[in-house]
Order: structure tokens, then sequence, then C-alpha cells
């Protein structure tokens, strides 16, 4: 995995300097000397992390820190800020501007290359969803495309593992106080516990704890399902930093330093959080549009996009494979009506069931797609004639036989038209075509009279022939 670094410094040794380091760990590195030079790379480039000086003469690192977390491109590639400035207020001020973290001149090696290599590996799993989220655009399902710095941070829940007294209180007091809800333990057990049982949005692990290794619980939850993604936000001193560049390695997101300074936690909770929120985000937003993509929300059926493709695919296959294919187009009758007297909202559970009823009465490899309104079509592959027009009798009779039951009417009697037609493989149809064919026989179906099956090349299907079995039976006995 060769990431590329974006480096932002407007005094040339000091960019030198961080390049050199970078590419002697494979980075590849590209260079900006002003702030406005950085915008630019980053928008040209698209590194996968921006290493950015602060003091800057023109437009300084906070503001391009900030700008870049307004675009909604580049909003996701993690910032860290590197400065001369040791001030709390000014690292405060770069994690508020967006800033992932903040790392002091001269810059210690370890912390860099730690510090460079989590954070490319957290935007990688972002830009997985990033890749698969655009995928469903494409898909021409509409997006609202939500912005990092957007995201909401309040109400999080944050897990505290710490177990000296007086930095307790503190961490608590400090969670709370952006009305977010701290669970404080003092032992890697119970965290287990607590992280097994409840969703967190933060994992906040002391590595001076008295009596275990903080680290050891930061890798346990690394490769516990349940934990696996949950930000980690570890607490050390200036001793630790080795254990820390350690912890970054096996996962964890991010670290403060003791003595902790309470705007500076507050700002890496907050971090942590939006980042958080944004990925799962992403994940929600792309499985939606994938299923909205695909199926129909009222019924859950397939819906027209997926059969054109599905069908596409049959047709092709089944050219090759010599098997008969059963097209059922199906309409429910005055389905108009029952929106006029009993309301849409009616129609609507009409519709929902119907296409439950004609789902139950299929088999398992069938598929059915509701193309819109109150026009559903099945698919049956390798069904032969008579199997065909069995089945369309069938999910005639389920629709006619037992009233619809809905929660705003009286039991509704409810029937469906069918126009079907078999697609053998010599035909070699287009989608179009086959779906003109079952158009014209429902016409007729229509036409008819309704609640009736009509077949090409076999008419009006005669319901009798299809009663099922236990009637003739019942009927022998009763003669
Ligand atoms: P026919 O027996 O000839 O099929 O008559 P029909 O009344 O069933 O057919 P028509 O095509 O005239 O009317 C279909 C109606 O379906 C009109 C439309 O308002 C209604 N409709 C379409 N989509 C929906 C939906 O999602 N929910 C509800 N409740 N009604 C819908
Ligand atoms: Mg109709
Ligand atoms: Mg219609």
């Amino acid at each position: 995995m060769s990431a590329r670094v974006l480096v932002v410094d407007d005094i040339a040794p000091n960019v030198k300097l961080l390049e050199a380091k970078l590419l002697g760990e494979y980075y590849d590195v590209v260079t900006a000397m002003s702030g406005k030079e950085a915008l630019e790379k980053a928008d040209e480039t698209r590194p996968d992390i921006i290493l950015l000086d602060v003091m800057m003469p023109g437009m300084d690192g906070f503001e391009v820190c900030r700008r870049l977390k307004e675009n909604h491109e580049l909003a996701h590639i993690p910032v860290v800020m590197v400065t001369a400035l040791t001030d709390n207020e000014d690292r405060v001020k770069g994690l508020e501007s967006g800033a992932d973290d903040f790392l002091s001149k001269p810059v210690n090696d370890v912390a860099l290359m730690a510090r460079v290599r989590s954070l490319v590996r957290l935007k990688m799993a972002v830009d997985e969803w990033r890749v698969r989220e655009n995928t469903a655009n494409q898909l021409g399902v509409v997006n609202e495309n939500t912005s990092m710095m957007d995201m909401d941070v309040t109400g999080a829940k944050i897990l505290a593992v710490e177990d000296m007294e007086f930095e307790v209180e503190k961490i608590k007091n400090t969670i709370e106080s952006q009305s977010n809800h701290a669970t404080m333990v003092t032992t890697g057990i119970e965290a287990l516990k607590y992280a097994r049982e409840d969703s967190f949005d933060l994992i906040i692990i002391s590595l001076n704890l008295e009596n275990e290794d903080g680290l050891r619980l930061c890798s346990h939850l690394r490769s516990n399902e349940k934990t696996r993604s949950t930000p980690i936000l570890m607490i050390g001193s200036e001793d630790d930093l080795p254990r820390i560049a350690h912890g970054l390695e096996v996962g964890a997101h991010d670290y403060i330093m003791r003595p902790i300074d309470k705007n500076e936690l507050m700002a890496r909770i907050r971090t942590q959080v939006r980042r958080k929120r944004f990925q799962e985000g992403l994940r929600t937003s792309f499985e939606l549009s994938l299923n909205m993509a695909l199926t129909d929300t009222l019924t859950g059926l397939y819906n027209r996009r997926y059969f054109e493709v599905h069908l596409t695919k049959i047709l092709e296959k089944n050219a090759q494979e010599q098997k008969t294919i059963g097209i059922l187009y199906l309409d429910i009758d005055f389905f108009k009506a029952i929106n006029d007297t009993h309301g849409h909202n009616v129609g609507d559970e009409v519709l929902k069931i119907f296409g439950k009823r004609i789902t139950d009465n299929l088999r398992s490899f069938d598929l059915v797609a509701r193309l819109g309104g109150e026009e559903f079509v099945a698919v049956l592959p390798d069904t032969d004639e008579k199997t065909a027009h069995t089945i369309a009798e069938r999910l005639r009779r389920s629709i006619m036989d037992a009233p619809f039951k809905t929660s705003h009417a009286e039991p509704l009697d409810i029937t469906t038209s069918i126009g079907g037609v078999l697609i053998k493989p010599e035909s070699g149809n287009t989608i179009t075509q086959v779906l003109e064919r079952a158009d014209n026989q429902l016409y007729l179906a229509k036409n008819g009279g309704r609640n009736s099956v009509f077949f090409e090349d076999s008419g009006k299907l005669d319901p009798e022939v299809f009663r099922p079995q236990s009637r003739p039976i019942l009927n022998e006995t009763q003669d």
C-alpha cells in the first residue's frame, strides 16, 4: 500500500525534511508551499493524508483546514497540523477546524509515522464506503451528500477505562459537559463486559492502569467483531510514546497526553465521534440506496429496474440452455375503485397483501417484481407450458379465494387478471417484446371480463381444468 501524503509548509527546508522522512518509508509525497497551493494540490492529487503547517503567510493552516473540510470531495482526508505552537489553545483551535491531530515541531519520527500510518488506514476504510456510495449514486438513487463537519457529535455513548481517581472525575466531567453519556470503569474486564452489552461511539483507554496493560485491551477490542470499528482514544504520558505508537499500530485511532487538557480531550472526542458517525452514515446510505435501487419500498418486491436487468440476463442464459420460461403479467382488477372508495392507504395495503400472496404461491426460484402501480410480473424459469398454466391459475385463485383484510375497511374481495407467455429458447426475444406479448394477453383478459388468465396460443384458461386436486376428489365422494 503506497499512500500519498501532501506536505504543506511555507519554509522549504521544513518541506524537504518531512519529504525525506516520508520517502524513506515509501510514501508518495506531494508538496505545497502556501495555503492556496495546498488546496489546489489537494484537489488535484487527492492525497490520503495532509501534513499541514499552521503558520503561513496569507492563508494559515486553520483556514486551509476549514476549507478542506467544507469541500465534500476532500473533507474525509485526514489532516495533521504540524506546528511550533505548543499552546493548548492552538491545538484545540486546530482540532476544532477539523484537523485529526496536532504534532509539534520538531516532529518526533515515531509519533509522525505511527500517526500517518493509522490515519491512512482509517481513511482507507472510509474510501471503501465512499466508492460504494458513489456506485449506488450512479445507479440513479438520489442521495443527500452529508459533509463530515455537519455530523452531529452530541449524545455519544462513551466508555472510559481509567483507574486514577482524579482523572476519572475529569474525564467523566469532560464527556458529560458535551451532553455525551459516560460509562466509567477501572478494569479491562469491566470494559469488555460493557462493550459486549452495549454499543459505544468511543472507548477511552488509559495506558497507565495499575494492574494491566491498556494496550492489550486495545488489541483485544480490535479483534472483537462487535468493537472492531469502535474508535479508541488512548491516554498516556510523555514516556508512553513508543507504546502509543504501538497502540496506533494495532488500531487505536487517537491519543492524548497527560496532563489531560479538558478542551483538547473534548475536541478529540468530537473528532472521533464525528469520524465514526460520518463513516456509519456512508455505510447506511449505501445500504439504503442499494435497497432502494433494487426493491420497491411498499411491497418489498423487486422493482422494475431490477426486473429488467434480471430478465435480460435470464433471456441470454436461456438462449443457451434450451429451456422455456413462463412470464406472467398480473394486474389487479378495478384497483382504482378500491382507492376511490376506501382511500389510498387501503389501496397500499391491498398492494402489499397482493405481493405477498403471489410470492407465497410461487416457487423459491421464481421471481416477482412490481413494475409500478398495481402491475406485477412473475418470471418462472425452466417452466413448461402446462406448469405455467397451472401456476397462473393458482395465482389467480389465491387472490380471489380469500378476501383481503386491511386495517381500515371490511375484508375486500379482490381479483386479478393475468396475461401469460412462454419464452422458447429459439424465439430470441428482447425484454420489450416479451413484455409486449404478455401485456397483449393481459389486455385480452381484461376485455374478456377480468379475473381470468389468458395465455398466448391457448386463449383463456378454463378454471375447471386447473381446479386443485382436492376438489374433484371431494366431488367424487359427494356424487
Ligand atoms: P382495471 O381493472 O382495468 O385494471 O382497472 P384499474 O382500476 O385496476 O386500473 P387503472 O390502471 O385504471 O388504475 C390503477 C390505479 O392504481 C390508479 C392509481 O391511482 C392507482 N395506483 C397506482 N400506484 C398506486 C400505489 O402505489 N398505491 C395506491 N394506493 N394506488 C396506486
Ligand atoms: Mg388494474
Ligand atoms: Mg393498471
